[in-house]
């Protein structure tokens, strides 16, 4: 951490203005490209939550009494000016995260995209009356919590902060986001165009680290409800201390090791382009969705084992401003040590390591994180690449002879949030797909998200749905009124 101010500095919000911690503090930023430091953030300390939290429980009362109408204009608001500034949010965004260009160009479009999905839906937060004795009037109204916190990762953090204010703030609720720690820089953005288009107070952005500024955000009394994207550690970590100080409503988005079943008569040239897009190589593997487990059928396991070699190898790793790149670096020094952790983990337990997994050569791979993509072939269920997360480009395949045994290896780890199955056979597409413990399955397809589908996780994968209307009903509680007539 560092005390002194540099052009760099990108300030959080609290109550309508932007603001450094009350302790001076700042948190460098990295490229992982370079790791040259490209900004700071303000150590957000427990005096700065608090102040957050005071700021979003003065606004909260005005925001929640806005007509909904209103609520979804100033929403669409919202989205319009982050659209406004999509140029440069990408550029900053690539430099702090790594990933590509190609690929992020969407993921600003995605954030607006649920404003303004959210922002039409206001008037879905009905209640119900109920006949339940003759003569009286029963009904529920749905009632905001109050303050919100959405605590985001580090692999698409514009899209997570600003993307998902947008269902606690129309359903009424204050917000606190606490962006991730190693790619922070977006957030002064999305801080300053909150700060300019919507009432202060309403959304509070307090940047730091997860144990000091999360914490304190999770433990704070006024906070009932915490929206959470991030491991299965962390995730167990806030609902452990959450329940430490109170009863809390806590939603988990969390980790996955996706299995991608490929069945012998599946279009195996539409498969293999699937497997490799399901690794999610443009952000390095670093997505929760990725199918990273592909388990091929003893038939077809050579030939298609030896195609998805072929365009892992080839995939073109470097600068991720270029346009052409398809991968770049992982996001820092210790997600890197973990990825190779896991490469020899691979090899230690008897897998075949059939391509990637060493550093790229050359000048421009001197400084940066850098690892090929890695495919293990001869992976089994004991093994540790198997079961656990790397959150990495590390794809781990995997032979299968029987559809109960392709079965039981996809559901056998502790996590349970996407899958994907490829035959054409649609019988045996939907009978595999109700056998198996995920939560977002695609037949014939991998890592797409369709805007008004429920997304989250089964196991430990999480707890909750979101990007539909139920998850904006999830930041409302229910009061029952029974009129005695
Ligand atoms: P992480 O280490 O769990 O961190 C996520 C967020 O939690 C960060 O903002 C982090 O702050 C904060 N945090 C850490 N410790 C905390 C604590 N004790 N209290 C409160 N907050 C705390 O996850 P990550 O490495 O950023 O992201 C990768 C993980 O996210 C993977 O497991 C991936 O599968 C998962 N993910 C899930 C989804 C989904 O939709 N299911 C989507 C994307 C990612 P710092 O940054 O300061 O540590």
């Amino acid at each position: 951490m560092d005390t002194q101010t540099t052009k760099s500095d990108r300030p959080m919000l609290i109550g309508g203005e932007l603001v450094e911690s009350e302790s001076g503090e700042w948190i460098v930023s990295l490229n992982p490209a370079t790791e040259e430091v490209i900004g700071r953030v303000p150590a957000g300390s427990k005096k700065d939550v608090d102040k957050a939290v005071e700021a979003a429980i003065q606004a909260q009362p005005g925001w929640a009494a806005l007509p909904p109408s209103e609520r979804g204009d100033l929403l669409r608001g919202l989205a319009d000016a982050l659209m406004e500034r999509a140029g440069e949010l990408l550029e900053l965004e690539v430099r702090d995260t790594g990933n590509t260009i190609a690929k992020m160009k969407r993921d600003v479009e995605k954030a607006a995209n649920l404003q303004r999905y959210f922002a039409g839906l206001g008037l879905e937060l009905k209640g119900e009356t109920v006949p339940a004795s003759p003569g009286n009037l029963h009904f529920t109204v749905c009632e905001p919590y109050g303050v919100v916190a959405r605590i985001v990762p580090f692999n698409h953090p514009i899209s997570f902060a600003a993307g998902r204010l947008a269902a606690p703030l129309m359903a009424g609720n204050s917000v606190i986001v606490k962006p991730p720690e190693q790619a922070p820089l977006s957030a002064s953005i999305l801080a300053e165009i909150c700060a300019r288009v919507l009432p202060p107070g309403v959304v509070n952005i307090v940047t730091g680290t997860g144990p000091v500024t999360g914490d304190a955000i999770v433990r704070h009394p006024a906070i009932k409800r915490i929206a959470f994207i991030g491991s299965v550690p962390t995730g167990m970590r806030i609902q452990r201390a959450a329940a430490e100080v109170g009863v809390k409503h806590i939603t988990l988005e969390l980790g996955g090791k996706n299995p991608m079943i490929v069945f012998p008569d599946a279009d195996l040239d539409l498969a293999v382009k699937g497997a490799v897009a399901g690794m999610n190589f443009t952000h390095q593997g670093q997505s929760c969705g990725s199918t990273s487990r592909l388990m091929l059928h003893s038939s077809i396991h050579d030939d298609f084992l030896a195609r998805v070699v072929e365009r892992v190898s080839a995939l073109r790793v470097g600068d991720p401003m270029d346009e052409a790149t398809e991968m770049g670096p992982v996001i820092s020094k210790e997600q890197l040590a973990k990825v190779l952790h896991y490469i020899d983990a691979g090899r230690e337990d008897g897998a075949r390591l059939m391509c990637g997994g060493t550093k790229p050569e050359g000048a421009a791979f001197e400084r940066g994180y850098w690892v090929r993509p890695a495919v293990f072939a001869g992976v089994t269920q004991d093994m540790r690449i198997a079961r656990e997360e790397i959150f990495g480009p590390v794809l781990s395949v995997m032979r299968w002879t029987d559809v109960d045994e392709a079965v039981d290896m996809a559901n056998a780890t502790e996590y349970g949030l996407s899958a994907a199955i490829w035959t054409k056979d649609l019988k045996n597409a939907l009978s595999t797909a109700r056998r198996l413990q995920s939560g977002y399955i695609w037949i014939n397809g991998t890592s797409a998200h369709y805007l008004g589908t429920p997304f989250g996780g089964m196991k430990n994968s999480g707890i909750g749905r979101e990007e539909i209307l139920d998850e904006m009903k999830s930041y409302t509680e229910t009061k029952t009124v029974h009129v005695m007539l």
